[in-house]
């Protein structure tokens, strides 16, 4: 996928509508739009990095604003059970290679 096909791009963009629910100056949050569970998020850099790997080899602070945001996230909507993934890889079911943390759980904050 190149950037100018790439899903992750049109949305930092507004190109793609995408139920976003927070912002940092390099990273951008939103709902999965097929959540696996009751809460799924997707954080991911503004700027397009293939994979995890890409992000942590060419922007390590980056990496790091990105997973402040979603361990911050993941405070905000789940009861503090949850998981942090980042598929890497078409073998490891990877679809969408612009870098991508998922933040999923069953336990939201307020149990709905
Ligand atoms: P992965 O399989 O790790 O590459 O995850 C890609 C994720 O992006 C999947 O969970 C998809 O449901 C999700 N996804 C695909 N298109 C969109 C979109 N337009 N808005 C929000 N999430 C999306
Ligand atoms: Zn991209």
């Amino acid at each position: 996928m190149t950037e100018a096909s790439c899903i992750f791009c049109k949305i930092v963009s507004g190109d793609i509508a995408a139920d976003i629910i927070a912002e940092s100056p390099n990273t951008l949050a939103f709902r999965d739009i097929a959540p696996l569970s009751k809460v799924h998020l997707l954080v991911i850099p503004k700027k397009h990095y293939q994979n995890v790997v890409e992000l942590q080899e060419s922007s390590p602070a980056v990496l790091g604003e990105l997973m402040s945001q979603a361990t911050e996230l993941a405070g905000q909507h789940t009861n503090g059970s949850f998981k942090l993934q980042f598929n890497t890889g078409t073998e490891a079911g990877q679809t969408i290679f612009h870098a991508h943390a998922h933040v999923l759980s069953d336990n939201s904050k307020d149990g709905s």
